[in-house]
């Protein structure tokens, strides 16, 4: 299978070679030439979320010359469960907080981490000029991707983690992910807000000096690497609600850099029994707008409660467009709800008593709107543990929350980060 960009104005990329350049030549993201039609029946043998993803991935793989690794990646990938549990009100909840840094990042990042160490003599990230330097990976984050790409890369030998976050809009428990690694990887406190990260990654990389001479690589959610497993627990899930209950099921998704979405609509596409899709948001306006008024016109990031989707200008858009033939088809094949603060607490309050459950601030928001959709047979999708957002979920619920032993483990170390302003020279500063 080819890659092409969603600017249409580059040649058609190898897997391996989309994945280690991340974002494609012409500024586009990289999306495949043509989508695959799933093979049910072996996805439906498969016991193991590795062998789901190895069932999944393979005409993905083919021809690529990491085509004969593909196990070995889904192994070491996919080496934690992602239950599917049912709830009250012809519900169900896909927990995806099973991983070291308990948010659904970890698939993500762990795919990735696997893939590209096989890469990394690859010619995109290796160079001519350096070849003994490490490949050096830039990550922006919201809060959850860069612990999970931390923990992912943490002691790989060849590989440099630098992760940009802004300060102050990130939990406590988030920013001892972000810091508590040392060695390979690098934590830049931000003086900005996500999109000022994100900026200074994309602007990095347009530098081809700082590409070729630090062997810059990504690890946002416009990675490949990244949005090809995220298709996995779609794939598992769709298939099991349709066992358990007769019927496919519907996703609600808590989204912001619309990466999870992107992964359920491509699912979707190669046959999945998923029969709808409804995004989830907080107050940041820009794809509620769009669905709403036609209108996509990115906007400053508004801090919420849902931090981790604080993103004003959601990069994967463009893939959504792309997939859907364009903005106006995208706009009638995308549904979206926008949920304010004070309702993703009452949400989370109310979470035990009607629900069974306790719900981080993101996962609130997917849960409203599955409350008020009337229709039955709906998957919420969780995408991290309450107990990273101990501070808001905790007084809500009037109790302390047990935290999960990877991350206690985590937050018992020591904090190390530098502080910068949000200009591109404070990352070269650092890269140097
Ligand atoms: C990153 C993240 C999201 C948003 O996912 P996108 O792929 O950026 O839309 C939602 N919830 C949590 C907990 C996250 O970490």
């Amino acid at each position: 299978m080819r890659f092409v960009s969603t600017r249409g104005g580059t040649e058609p990329a190898s897997l391996s070679d989309a994945i280690a350049r991340g974002l494609a030549p012409d500024g586009g993201l990289f999306v495949p030439d043509a989508f695959p039609e799933a093979d049910l029946e072996a996805l439906r043998t498969a016991t193991t979320t590795a062998e789901v993803a190895v069932a999944l991935l393979t005409p993905f793989f083919a021809g690529d010359r990491l085509e004969g690794e593909l196990t070995a990646i889904c192994r070491e990938a996919f080496n934690f469960p992602s239950p599917l549990v049912d709830l009250p009100r012809d519900s169900a909840v896909l927990e995806l907080f099973r991983g070291p840094t308990a948010a659904f990042k970890d698939f993500g990042a762990r795919f990735l981490a696997a893939t590209l160490s096989r890469l990394s003599d690859d010619s995109h990230i290796s160079s001519a000029d350096h070849p003994d330097r490490p490949v050096t990976i830039l990550v922006a984050t919201s809060g959850d991707t860069g612990g999970a790409v931390a923990a992912a890369f943490a002691g790989r030998p060849g590989f440099r983690v630098v992760v940009l976050y802004p300060k102050g809009m990130v939990s406590d428990r988030q920013e001892r992910q972000l810091t508590c690694w040392g060695g390979n990887i690098t934590a830049l406190r931000v003086r900005g807000d996500f999109d000022a990260c994100q900026r200074m990654v994309k602007e990095a990389f347009a530098d081809e000096s700082l590409r070729e001479e630090y062997r810059l690589t990504s690890a946002n959610s416009i990675s490949l690497g990244r949005l090809l497993p995220q298709m996995v627990y779609y794939a598992q899930a769709s298939l099991q609600y349709e066992q358990r209950h007769g019927t496919p099921a519907g996703f609600v998704i808590p989204s912001g850099n619309l990466g999870n979405a992107t992964a359920c609509y491509w699912a979707r596409k190669m046959g999945l029994p998923i029969r709808e899709i409804v995004l989830a948001t907080n107050r940041n306006k820009t794809v509620t707008r769009f669905v709403e008024q036609g209108l996509w016109e990115p906007a400053p990031t508004v801090a919420t409660l849902a931090s981790a989707m604080d993103v004003g200008n959601p990069s994967n858009m463009e893939r959504l467009f792309s997939l859907h033939g364009g903005q106006s088809g995208a706009r009638n094949a995308i549904r979206a709800v926008l949920v304010d603060d004070d309702t993703i607490r009452e949400t989370i309050r109310r979470g035990p008593s009607e629900w069974g459950q306790v719900w981080d601030p993101h996962t609130a928001t997917a849960v409203t709107v599955r409350e008020a959709i009337p229709s039955p047979h709906w998957v919420i999708v969780s995408t991290a543990h309450p107990a990273k957002f101990e501070a808001i979920v905790e007084p809500l619920i009037g109790r302390e929350l047990p935290v999960p032993s990877a991350l206690a483990e985590l937050l018992d170390r020591e904090m190390d980060f530098q502080e910068v302003d949000a200009k591109l020279d404070s990352l070269a500063a650092v890269l140097t």
